[in-house]
């Protein structure tokens, strides 16, 4: 098993449906839920989660090097000049808090939702404040592509979700907020003359407006899920399930199939399991 992926998570990462405790869950989540809502729950009703992508090392430097940057001018409290190019009459938001909701692993804006009993929770990269007083939620993001980059693919809606989650939080925290956000978007350029040992960027702010009212409807959506005994049905656009359905299939037949992965299948969560499992909705493989 690789160091870094454990796919068992312990019982008290799990929702358990007669505790009464706040249940965290992260705004990534509740994007997993929305994406397949058999994943989401097989991660955090059963405790076995996907694996995790490799960190991009070079999307957390630009992060890092955004933030100090940034940070500058929170202590100063001034303008960055960037957002005086864009016209943008804003500085950086100073509270006591700001390294706590910038910890999205740990800590992050949080707010118990009291119809679910969610604690939810987001790690914002940066929050930016109007004269009006309105906080204004940013979100860097580091790409490298030819052309101007925009959010216009149907891949980033996820990033407009997560813009729309943190907006609620703060609100919900008992902030003004803003209903435009802005995104932070660096790209790495292609079309440079030559590398050189070193990687030119463009920096482009792309303001969005937020939509919130769909959080808490998805919210109960959650609960719902998470009480119930099935495991939801797959999203039948996921090419994983069918190819993990595919490869059990013949790891079944074949007398070559591990003895030990036979054992390890059956595990302390799988015993536990809710007894009905619904086979993924996928075509001509059952
Ligand atoms: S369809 Fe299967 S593999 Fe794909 S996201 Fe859902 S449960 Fe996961």
């Amino acid at each position: 098993m690789s160091k870094y992926y454990n796919p068992q998570k312990s019982a008290s990462y799990c929702f358990d449906p007669k505790s009464t405790q706040p249940f965290r869950l992260s705004r990534s989540k509740i994007d997993l839920f929305l994406e397949c809502q058999r994943c989401f729950y097989i991660d955090r009703r059963m405790g076995i989660g996907r694996p995790p992508g490799y960190p991009f090392s070079l999307n957390s430097a630009v992060d890092a090097l955004l933030k100090k940057e940034f940070d500058g001018h929170r202590a100063a409290q001034t303008a960055h000049p960037f957002m005086k190019s864009y016209g943008l009459d804003a500085i950086p938001f100073a509270h006591e808090k700001m390294d706590e909701w910038r910890d999205s692993l740990r800590r992050g804006i949080t707010y118990v939702h009291p119809a679910t009993n969610f604690n939810v929770t987001g790690g914002v990269d940066d929050v930016w404040v109007n004269p009006a007083g309105e906080l204004i939620i940013v979100d860097y993001k580091a790409t490298a592509k030819a052309g101007e980059v925009s959010l216009d693919a149907e891949w980033q809606n996820g990033y407009k979700r997560q813009m729309e989650v943190y907006q609620w939080l703060f609100r919900k925290n008992g902030f003004k907020v803003s209903p435009t956000g802005y995104f932070v978007y660096v790209n790495g350029k292609l079309d440079a003359e030559a590398f050189d040992g070193k990687l030119e960027f463009s920096v482009k702010l792309i303001p969005y407006e937020g939509d919130t009212p769909w959080v808490e409807p998805t919210l109960i959506k959650i609960k719902e899920c998470l009480m119930s005994d099935e495991i939801p049905e797959a999203n039948e656009e996921c090419d994983y399930c069918r190819y993990r359905f595919a490869v059990k299939r013949v790891e079944l037949k074949s007398a070559n199939f591990p003895a030990a992965t036979r054992r390890e299948s059956v595990t302390e969560s799988e015993k536990s399991a809710p007894k009905k499992i619904t086979k993924p909705k996928t075509v001509g493989l059952f």
